[in-house]
């Protein structure tokens, strides 16, 4: 086996690379519009009902239209699973291990496609699109190592007389409830930990995103995952998620998305039901706050470039998205001015022609934005964007507000958008302090030449992903494993060697000799 290594990005400076896109593109928008039905023991089955994929920076053009699941399918979903985890559980590591590895060549031919449609039914750009792909590419070629690493006896303490043995074994039928926001690499990611675990499971895609989770499910088909191991059922998640969440059979949840939709499934899954004979698992990746905090001695250019692009890739909407700067006043109005500078250049424009900042990716996310906007003109001063941008689309103007006070709602609460708060500190400590006054903690950084401020920064800034003279966002699959604390959700470390336990249990065996 070859050692795990992150799959590159693509160069779109480079013409071939450029025309590979352009042609992906062209391509793609050849297939938009289509049906795809829910997939159910690899049964295809199309839905009265629809859910209709939009591209959010073309609102005329439908992406796509997928079934939608009610509690009948959604039964239906999880005693497919159920049967096939019989047959599953027994297949070794190394054969579940081996679809991962084919899908994500099958993933890495088919790159250019999968990131136009990330494009059109995201509203990614190309690089965002292509750190999309690579991060679901490098889900599946780590945790199939993992699973070959952790396949077969584990080490225990040798007792003479006695052959001890420990093993991990899957869990049983989960439920996985995927965001929109990295609708491939996150809803790839916790689908194939926990079926390479050995696993079977419900696949609810975000209601915003399904097409490329009906994509992800052929490739899994192609790369050879068998019938009914993964069940792909659309649906609205207050229809069926509850009814999901509650079922009996129901061994674990799988959760990545909101502090409230988080909390709920949390409590329901808690709750025991009647023929339940196990304690749910939840683990649940939820939102952030996320800050960058920059020292009186930091390199501010370096600084301002790590707050834009951690504040407005992707828009904004990444949990690691770095909404708040918090700043040393001594620095302060020249950073303001360096950020401000560097947001205006930001064009915006639809996805799928590249442009630096895309659409937000409903129509619900789009008013919620705006509204922030208007509480951030009450709550500090207006520095860059503030509007609605032009296009067919849920386009905002990247928006910069200073002088926001810790405590205010643009301090504290999660807009996922393009929206920046900026915040002065008296001095270092007082940074810190702001920094971790919030209910989340999923990442930071920390832009300074300070030794000694730089080692406090490493105790004391409580996040699960902490980052010193770079942006907030971009963890790496295997390098940066990933995951929150507080309100920020289990600290699963997505894509690190602590993963695959979650939905693994530990059976040990002695035999006296
Ligand atoms: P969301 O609204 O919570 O939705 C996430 C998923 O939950 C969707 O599939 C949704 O289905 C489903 N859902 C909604 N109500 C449900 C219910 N009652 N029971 C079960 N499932 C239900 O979150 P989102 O807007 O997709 O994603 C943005 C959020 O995710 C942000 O807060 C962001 O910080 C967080 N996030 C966290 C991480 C992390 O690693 N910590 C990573 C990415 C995103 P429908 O689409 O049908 O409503
Ligand atoms: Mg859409």
């Amino acid at each position: 086996m070859i050692e795990f290594k992150n799959e590159p990005f693509s160069n779109f400076a480079d013409p071939a690379n450029k025309a590979k896109m352009v042609e992906a593109a062209a391509l793609v928008k050849n297939e938009l519009g289509q049906d795809y039905p829910l997939v159910i023991n690899g049964e295809r089955i199309f839905t009265e009902g629809k859910i209709t994929s939009v591209n959010p920076g073309n609102l005329d053009q439908v992406v796509g239209n997928v079934g939608k699941a009610d509690r009948t399918l959604a039964a239906k979903a999880l005693y497919a699973a159920l049967d096939s985890f019989d047959s599953w559980k027994t297949f070794t590591p190394a054969a579940r291990a081996g679809c991962l590895f084919k899908a994500a060549a099958i993933m890495r031919r088919r790159k250019f496609e999968l990131e136009a449609w990330l494009c059109y039914e995201a509203g990614k750009n190309w690089a965002e699109a292509d750190a999309d792909v690579a991060e679901a590419i490098d889900f599946m070629e780590f945790y199939g190592r993992e699973a070959l690493r952790l396949g077969g006896n584990q080490p225990v303490t040798v007792l003479p007389g006695e052959d001890n043995r420990l093993t991990y074994i899957p869990l049983g039928v989960g439920v996985v409830i995927a965001p929109w926001n990295f609708p491939l690499a996150i809803l790839a990611g916790m689908t194939t930990a926990a079926v390479v675990a050995g696993n079977t499971v419900v696949l609810k895609p975000a209601s915003t995103a399904p097409v490329i989770a009906y994509k992800f499910l052929e490739i899994m088909e192609e790369a050879g995952i068998p019938a009914g191991v993964i069940n792909y059922l659309p649906g609205s998640g207050s229809e069926v998620g509850d009814f999901l969440v509650t079922h009996p059979k129901t061994r674990f949840i799988s959760f990545t998305g909101s502090k409230d939709v988080g909390l709920r499934i949390n409590e329901l899954a808690a709750r025991h039901q009647p023929g339940q004979i196990w304690l749910k698992r939840v683990v649940a990746e939820m939102g952030g706050k996320d800050g960058i905090v920059v020292d009186a001695d930091a390199s501010l250019e370096d600084a301002a470039d790590g707050i834009v692009s951690s504040a407005f890739g992707f828009q904004g909407q990444k949990c690691s998205a770095g909404s708040r700067a918090i700043v040393h006043k001594d620095v302060y109005d020249k950073v303001v001015e360096l950020v401000v500078e560097r947001v205006r250049r930001l064009q915006v424009g639809p996805a799928e022609e590249n442009f630096p900042a895309g659409p937000v990716i409903d129509g619900t996310a789009y008013k919620k934005i705006l509204d922030y906007i208007e509480i951030g003109k009450q709550e500090g001063n207006l520095e860059a964007g503030g509007l609605k941008a032009e296009g067919n689309g849920y386009y905002i103007q990247p928006t910069v507000f200073s002088g926001i006070a810790p405590e205010a709602r643009l301090a504290q609460e999660e807009i996922f958008g393009p929206v920046l708060a900026m915040i002065k500190a008296e001095n270092f400590e007082h940074a810190l302090e702001i920094f971790n006054n919030t209910e989340y903690g999923l990442t930071g950084s920390l832009y300074s030449n300070n030794r000694g401020h730089i080692e406090r920064a490493r105790s004391d800034m409580h996040c699960g992903n902490l980052y010193f003279n770079r942006k907030c966002t971009g963890a790496l699959v295997g390098i940066h494993p990933f995951g929150g604390f507080n309100m920020s959700g289990t600290d699963s470390k997505a894509g690190g060697r602590d993963y695959l336990l979650l939905f693994s249990q530990a059976k040990a065996v002695s035999e006296k000799l």
